[in-house]
């Protein structure tokens, strides 16, 4: 077994140098291969997961979710931060804010839903507290430090894309009870609480949702791509991430490694039984 890596962020980009001392390495998994970047962030060796591909070749409906998240379990993942650049469906939160979201809904529509759907055995995890409290609670202290506040709490719901939503939905998503809106947050938090992994999402708010602002433009100038990359906000959030998993102890305090206690019907497949195989020792 090679060296196992404890904490990893799923996002969209990665600064260059972000990771010091970075390789990429593929990892198989049930689902295939899946690539990952390892590198140091201060004393923590993270794995980065690119989920729309090195070179943002794939949309959130197309992303391989089974095998990013398994191969972060190979690994030894036990935390795992998702960054999500999202939008506002409650007009009182602002592109520039950065939300610590507690809850979700999932209005996504031809996605894998779990991870044990293909022997003699089937889960349902629990999800009173979708989201590591844990985890939460540092990255709320640690966007504060960096930017002076942050929205703790609020609701996300996730679409399937790829398109942006209509006026008409963003307004039905606000009757729901949603605050922000994005495409890959699920599966990959379902996916995560069955693997027993810990897992937060920061969300920067990158553009208003439609019908709340003039027009919503994915790229080009006056974009939010260009309004994330462009000013500070991509930079403070990836601090804020660092600040986070730093100030993490070691050890977990919540429940979510016992995910599966009472969740599981059936006996456990092979492959999830197996100890994280860890870092290849070849890479
Ligand atoms: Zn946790």
């Amino acid at each position: 077994m090679g060296d196992l890596v404890r904490l990893a962020i799923i996002t969209s980009q990665l600064s260059d140098g972000y990771l010091a001392d970075a390789r990429n390495i593929a990892v198989p998994t049930p689902w295939g291969d899946a690539p990952i970047t390892v590198g140091k962030l201060g004393r923590h060796t993270v794995a980065g997961q690119m989920r729309y591909g090195p070179r943002r070749q794939t949309a959130s409906h197309q992303i391989n979710f089974r095998a990013n998240l398994w191969a972060l379990r190979e690994l030894g993942v036990e935390r795992i931060v998702s960054q999500n650049a999202i939008g506002s469906v409650n007009p009182m939160l602002q592109p520039g804010d950065i939300v610590i979201s507690d809850d979700f809904i999932d209005l996504t529509k031809n996605r894998p839903l779990t991870l044990y759907d293909t022997d003699a055995s089937w889960v349902r995890v629990d999800m009173t507290e979708p989201f590591c409290p844990e985890m939460r609670r540092a990255l709320v202290a640690a966007t504060r430090q960096v930017v002076g506040r942050a929205q703790d709490g609020g609701t996300f719901i996730c679409v399937e894309g790829p398109r942006f939503e209509t006026p008409a939905e963003i307004r039905m998503y606000a009757t729901l009870g949603a605050d922000i809106i994005g495409t890959p947050l699920v599966p990959e938090v379902v996916l995560a609480r069955e693997a027993g992994i810990c897992f937060a999402s920061i969300a920067p708010i990158i553009n208003y949702g439609s019908g709340l602002a003039p027009a919503v433009i994915q790229s080009g100038d006056g974009s939010m791509t260009d309004f994330y990359y462009r000013g500070n906000l991509h930079t403070n959030v990836e601090r804020a991430i660092s600040l986070a998993l730093d100030a993490l102890p070691d050890a977990r305090s919540c429940g979510c490694a016992d995910a599966l206690k009472g969740a599981l019907n059936g006996p456990m497949p092979n492959w999830a039984t197996r100890p994280p195989t860890g870092l290849p020792t070849d890479a």
